[in-house]
C-alpha cells in the first residue's frame, strides 16, 4: 500500500474517529442535560416533601395541643356537670314536692325523697321499677286512697291517663291523709317527669272555706228573712201612716196642717224607698234577685222615669232633655223592673246632684251580630261632678263623695251600688265619668233581644217631608231635634229668633215646617206662629215648649198645628210628624210682601186672631190631652131604682193589724159593698162559709192561720162551686215571694201601702152578675 493510501486510509479513519467521537460527546451532552432535569427534579421533590413533613409535624404538634386542651376541657365538662347534677339534686331534694323522672320505657331513672315518701320509702319503689309497678304498688298496698274504684281500675285509669297527649292532673289522697296533686309531662326525649304537688294544706283551707261558706249562707239565710220580716214589720206600720196621712189630707186643712201631713206623708214614702234600697241590696247581696226578662218599652219606660222626677227637675229650674237613637226599636226584652230601677236611679241622681243646668238621657243602640241590640244609655248632667279619686269607687256599698260631716245631699249610699249589681247581673257595664264642678255623665250599656220583627224605619216616617226651619236659640234639644230631622232626610235651617225666621221667609225660603221654641230672644213662639200663620205662610208650625197645658191656654188654638212637649221623646215626635198635613214642596206660598217681624220684648200683645188662608192645612189640635175625668162620685147613693133586685157585693178582707183594717175600711168607703173583716185566717175560712163573699182581700203574715193556708182552705172549700178571687195584700217584697203566695192559690199579689185607686180597680173588676155596681162608673167628659 502507498503512502498516499495509507495517508488516505489514516485519514479516513482519523475522521470516523473524530464523528464517532462527535456523536459520543453529543450523547454524553444530551445524558448531562437529562441528568441535570432529573436532578433538579429530585432536589424540588426533596423540597416539598420536606415541606409536606414540616406541616404535618406542626399539625401533629397542634393536634396534640389540642388534644391536651380537650382533655382538660372535658375534664372541667365532668366537674361542671358533676357540680350541676349535684346542685340540681340538692334543689329538687329541697322543694317539699316530689319529683320524678321515667324513660322512655317508664323505668323510673330517679326521684327525690319527697316522691318516694309518696310511696312510704319502700324498697319497692327504687330505679329501673316499672312505672305500672310503682301504681299497682301504690293501689295494691293501700299506699294511695283510690275510694271506691278497684286497684285494676285504678291502675288502669293512671295507665291510660299517661297515654293522653295532654296528660290530665289528678288530684290524690295517701294513706295518711295528704292530699298530692300528680303533673305529669312528657319531655321531648320520650322522659316523663313528674312531679306530685303538696295540696294538703289547701284542701284543708277549702274545707275551712266551704264550712265557713255553709255557715255565711246559714247566716245570710237568717238575715235575709230577718230583712223579710223586718220589712214586713217596717212597711205595716208605715203603711199605716202614709195611708192615714192620705185620708186626713182628704179633710178640711188649713195651710200648715196640710204642710205638716205632706211632710208626713213624703217623709214616709222616702222611708219606704230606703227599705226597698235595703232589701234590693241584701237581695243582690244574697244573689236572690231574679231577672225576669219581658218585652217592654224603653222610650216609655224613660218618659216615666223623666215625669217621676220632672217635679224635682222643675223646682230646681233644671232642664230635662231626652236625645233617643232614631233607629232604636222600641220594644226590647229585659227585665223592665230592674232597667227602670237603674235608669231612675242615674236620672234621679243627676237631678239631685244638679244646681242648674240641664239633665241630658241619651239612648243609642246598635244591631249585633247575633241580633241583639247593644243599648248603651247615658246620663249626663251639669251638676256638682266627682272628684276624680273617688270615681273609682262610686259604685261600692255606702260610697258618697260627701264627707259625713258636710252632708249637703241625702241618700244612702246605695243606688249605685244596687245599679251596679244589676247592670252586671244583665250581662252589661256601667260607668262614669265626671269632672268636678262641672258635672257626670254616668252610662250603662246591655245586650238586648229586640221583639219586634219588624222594626221601625224611621226614614219612612216622614214622607214626602223635606224642610224644616227651627227658629230658637239653639239649645240642646233644638240640637238634637235638628238632627234627628236631617237624619230623617230633612233639610233643616235653624235661626235664632222671630225676625231671622221672618227674613228667612222673605228670602222666599218657605219650609214645609217650622218649630218655634216657645222662648225666642224676640218673642214669644206662640206669637211667631201667630205672625207667620197671619202672613198667610203655609207651612206647618209647631211650638216647642216645656209646659203644654200653660202654653195651650195662652196660645189661639189656630195659631200652631202642634206642640212638642220638651224633654221631646222620639215617639212624640213620630206622631206629630205623622199627623201634620204639610204642603208639597211645589206648592209652597212664594215670598209675602206684609210678613213683618214679631214685636220684640218687652212681652208683646198678641196679634188678633189671624185668619187662615183656605189653602192653609188644617190645624191639628194639641196633642197634650185635653180630656179630664169627672172625680169618682160618692156611691153611698147607688142608683138602686135601677136594679132594685141586685144585692150589693159581698167582700171579705182578712188583716189582723187593726190600723189596716181601718185604712182599708176607708180606702173603700166609697163603694157599695158589704164589707166584713176576719182578723186571721181561720176567720177568713169561717167567714167565707158564713158571709159567701164575692171577693176576698187576704193578708199575708196573720197569726193562727197565715193567708196561704187560709187560702188553700178556701180553695178546698169552694171545690166545684164558683171561683172567689183572692186578692193577696201583703208587706213582703222579697223576690220570689210573689210566685210563692200565687202558687197556693190566690189570684192577684198586691204589695202595702194599698192604692186606693187599684183595691177600687180590682173591686170593679170582681163584681160578679146580680150585684150592684160598686161604684158609679168614672164618667168622662170632654173639656
Ligand atoms: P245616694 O245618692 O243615695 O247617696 P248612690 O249610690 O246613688 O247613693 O250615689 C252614691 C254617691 O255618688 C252619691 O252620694 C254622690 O256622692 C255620688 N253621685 C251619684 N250620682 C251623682 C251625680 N250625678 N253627680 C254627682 N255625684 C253623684
Amino acid at each position: 500500500m502507498s503512502l498516499t493510501d495509507k495517508l488516505a486510509a489514516e485519514r479516513r479513519a482519523r475522521l470516523a474517529a473524530e464523528r464517532r467521537l462527535e456523536l459520543k460527546s453529543r450523547e454524553l451532552f444530551e445524558a448531562n442535560r437529562k441528568l441535570s432535569q432529573h436532578a433538579l427534579k429530585l432536589s424540588g421533590q426533596i423540597i416539598e416533601q420536606r415541606e409536606e413533613y414540616e406541616q404535618v409535624r406542626e399539625e401533629a404538634a397542634e393536634l396534640k395541643d389540642r388534644n391536651k386542651r380537650t382533655e382538660a376541657q372535658l375534664e372541667l365538662a365532668e366537674k361542671l356537670a358533676e357540680i350541676h347534677e349535684r346542685r340540681l339534686w340538692d334543689s329538687v331534694e329541697t322543694i317539699t314536692d316530689g319529683f320524678a323522672v321515667f324513660d322512655q320505657q317508664d323505668r323510673l331513672i330517679a326521684a327525690n325523697t319527697a316522691w318516694l315518701s309518696l310511696f312510704d320509702y319502700s324498697d319497692v319503689i327504687r330505679p329501673g321499677v316499672p312505672y305500672l309497678d310503682v301504681i299497682r304498688f301504690a293501689a295494691e298496698e293501700g299506699v294511695f286512697d283510690i275510694g271506691d274504684a278497684t286497684p285494676s281500675n285504678f291502675i288502669a285509669d293512671m295507665l291510660d291517663r299517661w297515654d293522653c297527649a295532654e296528660i290530665p292532673e289528678v288530684t290524690i289522697q295517701l294513706w295518711n291523709g295528704q292530699y298530692y296533686r300528680l303533673l305529669d309531662r312528657r319531655a321531648r326525649d320520650g322522659d316523663m317527669v313528674c312531679l306530685a304537688v303538696d295540696i294538703t294544706a289547701m284542701k284543708r283551707r277549702e274545707e275551712e272555706l266551704r264550712d265557713a261558706r255553709v255557715k255565711a249562707e246559714a247566716a245570710n239565710r237568717a238575715k235575709s228573712s230577718f230583712l223579710a220580716n223586718m220589712s214586713h214589720e217596717l212597711r205595716t206600720p208605715m203603711n199605716g201612716v202614709v195611708a192615714m196621712t192620705d185620708l186626713l189630707l182628704e179633710g178640711d186643712l188649713d195651710e200648715e196642717q196640710r204642710l205638716y201631713l205632706k211632710t208626713i206623708r213624703s217623709s214616709g214614702e222616702s222611708l219606704l224607698s230606703i227599705i226597698n234600697d235595703v232589701l234590693d241590696f241584701s237581695k243582690l247581696e244574697a244573689e236572690k234577685m231574679q231577672l225576669r226578662p219581658e218585652p217592654f218599652d224603653i222610650e216609655r219606660m224613660l218618659h216615666e222615669v223623666l215625669t217621676l222626677v220632672a217635679p224635682m227637675a222643675r223646682d230646681k229650674g233644671l232642664d230635662l232633655h231626652v236625645d233617643c237613637d232614631l233607629f232604636l226599636p222600641s220594644r226590647l226584652t229585659g227585665d223592665p223592673g230592674r232597667v227602670r230601677q237603674v235608669l231612675t236611679n242615674l236620672v234621679g241622681n243627676a237631678v239631685k246632684f244638679t244646681l242648674d243646668g240641664y239633665v241630658l238621657v241619651r239612648v243609642v243602640g246598635i244591631e249585633g251580630e247575633d241580633g241583639d241590640w247593644q243599648i248603651r244609655v247615658t246620663v249626663e248632667d251639669t251638676g256638682v261632678g266627682i272628684a276624680a279619686d273617688k270615681q273609682a269607687h262610686i259604685f261600692d256599698s255606702f260610697a258618697q263623695e260627701e264627707q259625713e260631716k258636710n252632708r249637703s245631699f241625702e241618700g244612702t249610699g246605695l243606688g249605685l251600688a244596687i245599679s251596679r249589681q244589676i247592670v252586671e247581673r244583665m250581662g252589661g257595664e256601667i260607668w262614669v265619668e265626671s269632672d268636678k264642678g262641672k258635672g257626670s255623665c254616668f252610662g250603662f250599656s246591655l245586650s238586648l233581644p229586640c221583639d219586634e220583627q219588624d222594626r221601625p224605619d224611621p226614614h219612612g216616617l216622614a214622607p214626602g217631608l223635606s224642610t224644616a226651619m227651627m227658629v230658637g236659640g239653639g239649645d240642646l234639644d233644638q240640637e238634637i231635634l235638628s238632627r234627628q230631622l236631617c237624619q230623617l232626610g230633612m233639610e233643616v235651617r235653624c235661626v235664632a229668633g222671630g225676625s231671622d225666621a221672618l227674613a228667612e221667609v222673605r228670602d222666599s225660603f218657605c219650609p214645609q215646617i217650622v218649630l218655634i221654641d216657645e222662648r225666642l230672644p224676640d218673642a214669644r213662639g206662640s206669637e211667631l206662629a201667630g205672625a207667620m200663620r197671619l202672613a198667610g205662610l203655609h207651612s206647618a208650625t209647631v211650638l216647642l215648649c216645656a209646659d203644654t197645658r200653660s202654653t195651650e191656654q195662652e196660645t189661639e188654638r189656630d195659631t200652631v198645628d202642634a206642640i212638642l212637649k220638651r224633654p221631646i221623646l222620639r215617639s212624640e215626635l213620630f206622631r206629630i210628624l205623622a199627623s201634620l198635613t204639610v204642603q208639597d214642596e211645589s206648592d209652597s206660598a212664594p215670598y209675602l210682601d206684609d210678613v213683618q217681624a214679631p214685636p220684640s220684648n218687652p212681652k208683646p200683645e198678641l196679634k188678633p186672631e189671624p185668619k187662615l188662608e183656605p189653602s192653609a192645612p188644617a190645624p191639628v189640635p194639641a196633642f197634650s190631652s185635653r180630656r179630664h175625668s169627672t172625680p169618682i162620685k160618692p156611691a153611698s147613693a147607688p142608683n138602686t131604682a135601677a136594679a132594685p133586685a141586685f144585692r150589693q157585693m159581698r167582700v171579705l178582707a182578712a188583716e189582723d193589724n187593726r190600723t189596716n183594717q181601718f185604712v182599708f175600711g176607708k180606702l173603700v168607703k166609697e163603694l157599695d159593698i158589704d164589707l166584713a173583716f176576719a182578723a186571721n185566717g181561720r176567720e177568713a175560712v169561717e167567714l167565707y162559709d158564713s158571709f159567701r163573699p164575692d171577693l176576698v182581700f187576704m193578708d199575708i203574715s196573720m197569726p193562727e192561720m197565715d193567708g196561704k193556708d187560709a187560702t188553700s182552705a178556701i180553695r178546698r172549700l169552694e171545690a166545684g162551686t164558683r171561683h172567689i178571687p183572692i186578692v193577696a195584700m201583703t208587706a213582703h217584697a222579697l223576690s220570689g215571694d210573689k210566685e210563692e203566695i200565687l202558687s197556693a192559690g190566690l189570684d192577684h199579689y198586691l204589695t202595702k201601702p194599698m192604692q186606693k185607686a187599684v183595691i177600687m180597680a180590682i173591686v170593679k173588676e170582681a163584681c160578679p152578675r146580680g150585684c150592684r155596681p160598686p161604684l158609679v162608673e168614672q164618667v168622662s167628659v170632654a173639656e
